[in-house]
């Protein structure tokens, strides 16, 4: 299936490494030129090489902290005006509500509502002139089944899934789509973070904790990055103009309800 975006330009937030990564590679392999973001620069650049090498794309890299409004400025002045833009930041640490004070909060709002919220902004009234627009946020099967020791990010998320879930239905008139994606486990360095955490609390070692939450998924193993960008890219493609407003959760099984 031809996905209609060669020659589109994309903004890919935090994207050296995991899922974005993922979603940068699927884009660019559908001959989107791109600008890809991180804050550690060797990292950032390594990925970039390796895109351009993949596809033969333009990609241009821009390091920084996209949490920060001057990050975002930095972003948006190499891509002022794209036809896709990635939504993703670094997920908040685990830990217990009793700990975090408001810095912590403010800090997970700032990442994971505030700063999607911002780039939509600065993005999308120009889409919407261009009839053509394509957003998607990065965000949690946690969203859909809140897990107790990941607060920061159940709240911070939830925020941002309402509020997305208003303004796609006022935009998709326009031809700019609104969608979330919702990993479950995919094989990344946030998860090996997230799994160290586990193995510590229970007492068992990273390779026992690993293992224990693999039984729990059908597809019995985790995601794989690449997998998750050939979802972002089908739901950035030109012929998915009738999807917005939506939570897709990727998860090889794992959430077990119908809806
Ligand atoms: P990852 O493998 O650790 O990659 C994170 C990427 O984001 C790196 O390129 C990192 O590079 C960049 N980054 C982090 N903070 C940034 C910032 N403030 N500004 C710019 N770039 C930043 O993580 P991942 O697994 O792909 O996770 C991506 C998102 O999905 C996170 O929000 C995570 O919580 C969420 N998620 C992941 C899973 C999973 O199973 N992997 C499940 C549910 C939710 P630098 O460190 O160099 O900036």
């Amino acid at each position: 299936m031809d996905l209609g975006l060669k020659g589109k330009k994309a903004i890919v937030c935090a994207s050296s490494k995991g899922l974005g990564k993922g979603c940068a590679m699927a884009l660019a392999r559908e001959g989107v030129d791109l600008v890809i973001n991180a804050r550690s620069a060797d990292v950032l650049e390594a990925t970039a090489a390796e895109i351009r090498k993949a596809t033969g794309v333009k990609v241009t890299a821009v390091a920084c902290d996209v949490t920060t409004g001057e990050g975002r400025s930095r972003v948006l002045a190499a891509c002022p005006d794209p036809d896709i833009l990635v939504n993703n930041a670094g997920g908040p640490p685990p830990g217990d509500f009793r700990d975090w004070d408001r810095d912590a909060w403010i800090k997970a709002i700032d990442s994971n509502m505030l700063t999607p919220i911002f780039l939509i902004k600065a993005t999308v009234d120009g889409m919407i002139e261009r009839k053509f627009g394509r957003i998607v946020n990065i965000t949690s099967g946690a969203v859909k089944a809140p897990i107790p020791i990941l607060g920061l990010s159940n709240g911070a998320r939830t925020g941002l899934t309402g509020f997305i879930a208003g303004l796609s239905r006022d935009t998709v008139r326009h031809n700019v789509t609104i969608n979330n994606l919702l990993p479950g486990s995919f094989d990344t360095d946030r998860l090996k973070q997230t799994l160290k955490a586990a193995a510590d609390r229970e007492g068992v070692s990273v390779e026992q904790a690993a293992q224990g939450r693999v039984v729990g998924i059908p597809a019995g193993r985790y995601g794989t990055p690449d997998e998750f960008g050939h979802a972002c890219a089908f739901l950035c493609s030109a012929r998915s103009g009738y999807i917005t407003g939506q939570n897709l959760l990727i998860d090889g099984g794992f959430f077990p309800g119908t809806m």
